[in-house]
């Protein structure tokens, strides 16, 4: 069990708090109190202590509706400390800095070589991208950053800081945040992409509307997020959502984490690519070695009705829509969220081949609940989620 201990639950209760802030939001007392479905003098006593604390600030005035005193309107400070992201991923390191009121305001970029799997040279590219991105930014230094937030593929112990299993590195109980320190004197915390997307789809995206949602990534390798019951759903291992090596197929394809017919192994961005070969092994839109190449074109040529772009995108919709009707039938969410750089390339044709593929294998009741939706934030969600989560552990009270 989780203490529960009045400690715990002020802070949690800030947490929340702050939460109704991200997105450039200005709220009155008022308007939280009803988001959170708690008294006014409660939300007042914990903004009393976010503003001392310098992270929320007074706006203009809004006329009560009772046409009694005008109620103030709050919102998040923009101002330093500064804040770190970092999307670690195979084949780049991004790093991007936020201010306070989780604004971006600096993108660096560096790219990791295939070959390039050595815990200390990817460590040394993570620490060369966050000093970066500060140092890019005018009048501001490491002084000015409370801290940085990594997002590592794979599974990750957050509390240790390791990385426990990343399959793309061959990495097995790597001490990520420990050889970080050891270059860069930065606070810094660790988590999982899926985990940090599925955070700024709730907090800046369309999630955060609903209670219970599900948030898909569609990239080289695949998962998803659960937000239950309006809480992100970590498990006990922080392995939930693991979606991407659930087995689609009894026996099926061989999958890079070691098992065969893998939900990845058939809708992660290679199995797109083999499945273009299969339709057309000449085709003019495959870019050798090149995932990102290969699916954009393939996304522009089916975009204007090229009749190979479009049959591979029917044949890649069967399997995506029927682990998709999975997480249905399993979650019943409200809202599922489709995001990940393969599913921006392709947008909504990718959305509208795969609905009908969801509807005929998910149960009628779970399918009826259910809004599929393209991810709409801008930003890269995984370093704006994991800023935030940098935020709520080094500078919120
Ligand atoms: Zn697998």
């Amino acid at each position: 069990m989780r203490p529960r201990l009045s400690g715990d639950l002020r802070r949690a209760n800030r947490v929340e708090v702050m939460r109704s802030f991200y997105g450039g939001r200005t709220l009155t007392r008022g308007d939280v109190a009803a988001q959170l479905g708690v008294s006014v003098a409660t939300v007042g006593t914990i903004i009393g202590e976010l503003t001392a604390a310098g992270l929320l600030e007074e706006t203009q005035s809004a006329r009560s509706a009772a046409g009694g005193r005008p109620a103030s309107r709050l919102r998040m400070r923009a101002a330093a400390p500064y804040l770190v992201g970092v999307d670690l991923a195979e084949t780049h390191v991004i790093a991007e800095i936020f201010d306070q009121a989780m604004t971006r305001v600096g993108h660096f970029q560096l790219p990791v070589a295939p070959t390039d799997d050595d815990p200390d040279s990817v460590v040394g590219h993570v620490v060369d991208t966050v000093q970066g991105v500060i140092a890019a930014l005018d009048g501001v230094s490491a002084a000015d950053v409370a801290g940085v937030g990594v997002s590592l593929p794979g599974q990750v112990d957050r509390e240790g800081g390791v990385s426990i299993h990343a399959p793309n590195w061959g990495w097995h109980g790597v001490p990520f945040k420990s050889l970080f320190q050891k270059r860069c004197d930065l606070p810094v915390l660790l988590d999982n992409p899926l985990k940090a997307i599925t955070l700024a789809e709730m907090m800046f995206g369309e999630a955060g509307d609903h209670d219970d949602s599900v948030v898909v990534n569609l990239g080289t390798g695949v998962g998803l997020g659960v937000v239950a019951e309006g809480r992100l759903l970590r498990g006990r291992t922080n392995s939930a959502g693991e979606w991407g090596h659930t087995v689609l197929v009894a026996d099926g394809r061989p999958c890079h984490c070691g098992s065969r017919g893998c939900v990845e192994a058939y809708i992660g961005a290679a199995a797109l690519l083999d499945l273009l070969t299969e339709v057309d092994p000449d085709s003019p839109l495959l870019v050798p070695g090149d995932q990102a190449a290969t699916v954009a074109r393939l996304a522009e040529a089916a975009a204007r009705a090229d009749p190979v772009a479009v049959a591979t995108l029917e044949r890649f919709a069967r399997p995506l829509g029927m682990a998709l009707a999975n997480a249905v039938n399993m979650l019943n969410p409200e809202l599922l969220v489709v995001g990940g750089w393969v599913s921006a390339a392709f947008g909504e044709p990718l959305l509208a081949a795969v609905e009908p593929v969801v509807k005929e294998f998910s149960l009628t009741v779970p399918y009826d609940a259910v809004t599929l939706a393209a991810s709409r934030i801008a930003d890269n969600p995984v370093s704006l989620g994991m800023a935030v989560l940098a935020f709520e552990t080094f500078v919120l009270p």
